[in-house]
């Protein structure tokens, strides 16, 4: 059985997920679940897009075979008190400004493997921290449970598809693609003999925040597998963002090499 949990709202990155289980197993259950105890207080949890209907259609267009989309109540009875915490690897980036989020990330997706009871689990690379967490939990837990993670999808202009894209104005839809822009320039950089990473993440920053409407929550490489903090880039590293355009908060990654 093969499974992909998300939280609805599904688009073509979705679908990837959902054809790369269907790939992997007979068998896919998607899971349609806007996680409550993932948000923090001032985050978009009463108006993040509910789409069901559409969401029923994609998923069965892309070869799920069932659906489950419980309530918060039915996930989180009275009295639930037992959290995963995945320590070290949720301080940096999305842990520094979302505190408690990859807790509720963490604690929710492992209570869908239990219910769900799945061999293969598909997660898509534009969550790069969060792949990197989900891996960690199943290694230490024991977790009986195989992560596949699938390279992210993006519109024809380079901007990485998210749920949240559809927030957008028109003038901060224009801008968007600048982010995918400015990885890939600084991976080129890289590539073409830039070891220094400050000099590299100072160059990311500044072309970050030179798009219009855009404020930087954080512009960093760091090592691709523990996500701790590098000086040069004498092994894979991981390019990542945040970046708050108008009222979205947009993530994107690449690696390196
Ligand atoms: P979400 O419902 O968007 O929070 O995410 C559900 C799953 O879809 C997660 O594993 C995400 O990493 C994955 N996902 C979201 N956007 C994309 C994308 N553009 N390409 C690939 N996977 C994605």
């Amino acid at each position: 059985m093969g499974f992909v949990p998300t939280m609805g709202a599904l688009h073509e990155g979705h679908a990837a997920l959902i054809r790369a289980a269907k790939e992997a197993t007979s068998f896919v259950v998607v899971s349609i679940f806007v996680n409550p105890t993932q948000f923090g207080p001032n985050e978009d949890f009463a108006k993040y897009p509910r789409t069901l209907d559409a969401d029923r259609d994609l998923s069965a267009k892309a070869g799920a075979d069932l659906i489950f989309a419980p309530t918060p109540a039915e996930m989180y009875p009275d009295f639930s008190v037992t959290v995963v915490d995945v320590t070290k690897l949720d301080e940096p980036l999305c842990g520094a400004s979302r505190p408690g989020h990859f807790r509720g990330v963490c604690t929710v997706v492992l209570k869908l493997f239990n219910i769900v009871l799945p061999d293969v689990a598909v997660f898509g690379a534009k969550d790069a921290q969060q792949t990197r967490i989900i891996r960690q939990m199943v290694r230490d837990l024991n977790v009986p449970v195989t992560v596949q993670v699938e390279p992210t999808v993006r519109e024809a202009d380079g901007l990485a598809m998210s749920s949240r894209n559809r927030y957008q104005s028109a003038a901060e839809r224009a801008v968007a693609p600048r982010i995918y822009e400015s990885l890939q320039a600084i991976r080129s950089r890289a590539l073409a003999g830039e070891w220094d990473v400050a000099r590299l993440e100072s160059a990311l920053a500044a072309q970050l925040a030179a798009i219009p409407g855009a404020r930087v929550d954080y512009a960093r490489i760091v090592d691709d597998v523990t996500l701790q903090p590098l000086t040069r880039l004498d092994r894979p590293a991981l390019a990542a963002v945040a970046v708050v355009l108008g009222a979205t908060r947009l993530i994107d990654n690449v690696t390196i090499p």
